[in-house]
């Protein structure tokens, strides 16, 4: 198997406590791939004078993938060259129960659905601004009966839905919908009554696609409903496709099913490049405490591995993971146990044979 790269942003306040770990796991299974750490923040920044230089940039450009840790400043020019930079356009969030897992479900075994997020437009724009900014362009709400110029101080920020992101973002879902082989079901959902216009624009184009897989079940629901019956009966869910925000939103919501934050994994793929993440964030809160889950950010290496083609090595982790939470032994502290991130790590080790 050719050799493969990958970048590593260890990421901010508590994140580095899984994330190195992570990769030490991942050297102990001898797979033919090489670590890079790009400099970034405010060592690169003393450097080379910028917080993600050319030369970082050049090393996630060389790289076969990049595995990134969360970030609450140093990397985030990072995040949005990895994002918009490589055009990572569609971010996949897993949400699998398995036993041992803290769910707050009654019924939580079957649980086994995917969260296709569009990962680069919709509100993330940055397009945001003053009212004034718009004061030129005279708009008027027929919902308010008001001009917006009347409506005193404010801000605002514009929601952009294109046929090119939304499209691509979808065929994404369909593709993943038979390429798992389950349920053969994509769910779209937006707000498509309220916002017709962006959000119904959403899933018109959904529609237009589904035509091309005539094999693939497909529905949609309006935003609100769809998280009810999300809560309700997830156990019905196989691939669900949505704009940014609600992605952002129900994606956390639907770790949550399964037993929070700590065990939720994602990967952002585009057309020729991809990174990979834990859907939390930097859990400044227990940062040094050695009590972080490392399972989010050891099954998104996992998805890492599935993607530069290391199948059987992903698999391995995948089981690893299973296993130690069925046997119930070495359990963290987010889903009820007592074991610390480094116990967690040591226990992976020997499920996976490494010690
Ligand atoms: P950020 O601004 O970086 O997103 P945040 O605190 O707003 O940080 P998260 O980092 O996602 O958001 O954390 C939300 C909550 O979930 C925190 O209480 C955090 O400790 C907890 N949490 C997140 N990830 C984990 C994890 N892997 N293990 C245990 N608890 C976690």
């Amino acid at each position: 198997m050719t050799r493969k790269t990958v970048a590593v942003f260890p990421g901010d306040d508590a994140s580095p406590e899984v994330m190195h770990p992570t990769v030490e796991l991942l050297e102990k299974l001898h797979l033919p791939i090489d670590f890079v750490y790009p400099m970034v923040g405010n060592e690169a920044l003393a450097a080379h004078g910028s917080r993600f230089p050319e030369t970082s940039k050049a090393q996630v450009d060389e790289a076969d993938a990049t595995f990134f840790g969360s970030t609450s400043g140093q990397s985030t020019e990072a995040l949005f060259y990895l994002r918009w930079g490589k055009q990572t356009y569609a971010n996949v969030r897993p949400c699998q129960f398995r036993p041992g897992y803290r769910s707050p479900m009654a019924n939580p075994e079957n649980i086994d659905f995917v969260v296709v997020r569009e990962n680069l437009e919709d509100l993330y724009l940055g397009l945001e601004g003053d009212l004034t900014d718009l004061a030129g362009l005279n708009l008027y709400s027929k919902h308010a009966k008001t001009s917006l110029k009347d409506m005193g101080a404010g801000r605002y920020a514009i929601k952009v839905i294109t046929e090119v992101g939304s499209e691509r973002v979808i065929r994404f879902a369909f593709e993943l919908a038979r390429e798992r082989g389950g349920m053969r079901k994509v769910t779209l959902t937006s707000k498509y009554n309220m916002l017709a216009k962006a959000d119904g624009y959403f899933r018109e184009i959904g529609f237009e696609v589904a035509k091309d897989y005539p094999d693939i079940a497909f529905e949609t629901f309006i935003v609100d409903d769809f998280l009810c019956r999300m809560i309700t009966n997830p156990c019905a869910l196989d691939v669900v496709v949505m704009p940014n925000l609600y992605g952002d939103i129900m994606s956390d919501g639907a770790a949550g099913l399964i037993g929070g934050l700590g065990l939720a994994p994602s990967g952002c793929y585009g057309a020729d490049y991809a990174y990979f993440e834990s859907a939390h964030g930097t859990a400044p809160d227990i940062q040094g405490q050695n009590i972080i889950n490392p399972t989010a950010t050891v099954l998104s290496a996992s998805m890492m591995l599935s993607y530069l083609g290391f199948h059987d090595a992903a698999n391995t982790i995948e089981a690893g993971i299973s296993s130690l939470y069925a046997a119930g032994q070495c359990i963290p502290v987010d889903q009820g146990g007592i074991a610390k991130t480094n116990e967690f790590f040591q226990a992976l080790d020997g499920a996976l044979g490494l010690t």
